[in-house]
């Protein structure tokens, strides 16, 4: 075994050489000038200016203000590009090649990694679907209908897609309360998060053909965290009958890292049970792989830790969502985003947002700076995660951490 690169951060650093997420980054000299990164540690390697040392074929996908030439190249070159980086950091020979296009990670300002093509969120954990039926159709059935035979979701707005650190604006708009004879206009009092997954997807697909769940690996690119912020008062008047609008539009945090799908092969687990017959394009029962991941997601409201959702327990994967989201014929583009929806485990503490973990606000939580049910002006909320590794090894994915503004 070669002696370890110096470069190499110590061991249990969640985000050594096993990991490798992506990003875009300015420095302060020259701010306006974006280039490709890939996290070690906690350094930025600039990936264009390492190709270019290193004489890489891959320089013309590296060398770009931004990932999307990379996530079309597709499967064979972000294979290709992971061997080439993990050889550039770990190999002692190329130290000296390599350490001098390393800037310190709290050095550089981090920008949105991809350009957002379309934006979907789905509703596939069934115990934030059944929480939010019970919370909203008290005495009728958790769980409507469909929920257990199709991935429910809805398009979103791909054009307020923030990256972490971007401020959320308070929105504002139309509420009524049952007590409200008539619909009143105003800055949201039921400003919430939803923590969630996005997938990104990398290849595109031609429009009226689908891509089969099997197929996931060939067109999704990565995974980001991601904060569906929502306006619940909002959402409540607005959604019957055409689903969520002007609650949810207004921001949608996703973090500056994106980490590649071959950094979670440890973290593949199948599945909850199935529990209904699903449909031969949603059966994922023979697929050579399971469709889950093992995350886990710490949610923190200003620095003080509020739910553990576990992402294990979600019963639609994305790999699913996938199919059914093209099974119409719908193409792929380079640059969309699926969530996964809000991720909620079985018990309080599993929650991923105020609607839940506040029973809608009847139950508030105690904070160190009091009680709280929804967000209040100045309070950022941070969600971190990570997934079991290649030998014993965590893989952190970036933050993604927002604070929300007055309107
Ligand atoms: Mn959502």
């Amino acid at each position: 075994m070669p002696e370890q690169s110096p470069l190499v951060p110590a061991e249990g650093d969640p985000f050594g050489p096993h990991n490798l997420p992506y990003g875009v980054f300015s420095t302060a000299d020259e701010p306006d000038r974006r280039r490709l990164g890939v996290r070690i540690g906690d350094q930025v390697l600039d990936a264009g200016a390492a190709a270019h040392a290193l004489g890489s074929p891959y320089a013309a996908l590296l060398d770009r203000p931004g990932l999307n030439p990379l996530m079309a190249a597709g499967r064979t070159a972000w294979r290709d590009v992971r061997r080439a980086l993990t050889a550039w950091v770990t190999v002692p020979a190329h130290r000296a090649d390599i350490e001098p296009l390393l800037h310190p990670l709290g050095s550089v300002t981090l920008h949105l990694p991809y350009e957002v093509a379309d934006y979907v969120d789905f509703y596939a954990s069934e115990h934030h679907a059944a929480n939010v039926g019970r919370i909203f159709r008290p005495g009728g059935a958790a769980l409507t209908p469909n929920w257990k035979h199709l991935p429910i979701g809805y398009h979103g707005r791909a054009g307020t897609v923030v990256v972490s650190g971007t401020d959320v604006v308070r929105p504002s708009g139309q509420r009524k309360s049952p007590a409200d004879p008539v619909p009143v206009f105003g800055p949201s009092t039921k400003l919430d998060i939803e923590a969630e997954v996005a997938f990104v997807v990398g290849a595109p697909s031609a429009r009226g053909s689908a891509v089969g769940s099997a197929a996931f690996r060939d067109h999704v690119f990565g995974l980001s965290l991601l904060n569906d912020w929502s306006a619940r008062d909002i959402q409540a008047w607005e959604y019957v009958p055409l689903g969520p609008f002007l609650g949810k539009s207004f921001a949608t945090s996703v973090s500056a890292w994106v980490t590649p799908l071959e950094a979670l092969d440890a973290a593949r687990v199948a599945p909850p049970a199935r529990t209904e017959p699903l449909l031969p394009y949603l059966d994922d029962a023979d697929d050579e792989e399971p469709g889950g991941f093992d995350l886990r997601i710490t949610v923190s409201l200003n620095g003080q830790v509020i739910s553990e959702p576990p992402f294990s327990g979600m019963y639609w994967t994305a790999a699913q969502q996938l199919a059914h989201m093209t099974v119409n014929g719908a193409s792929l583009r380079t640059g969309d985003l699926f969530a996964s929806g809000t991720v909620s485990g079985p018990e309080r503490d599993q929650r991923g947002s105020l609607l839940e973990l506040t029973w809608n606000g009847t139950e508030p939580l105690e904070l160190p700076d009091g009680k709280r049910t929804f967000l209040e002006d100045g309070d950022e909320v941070t969600l971190t995660a990570w997934a079991p590794g290649p030998d014993g090894t965590r893989v952190g994915l970036g933050e993604v951490a927002g604070r929300v503004v007055s309107g």
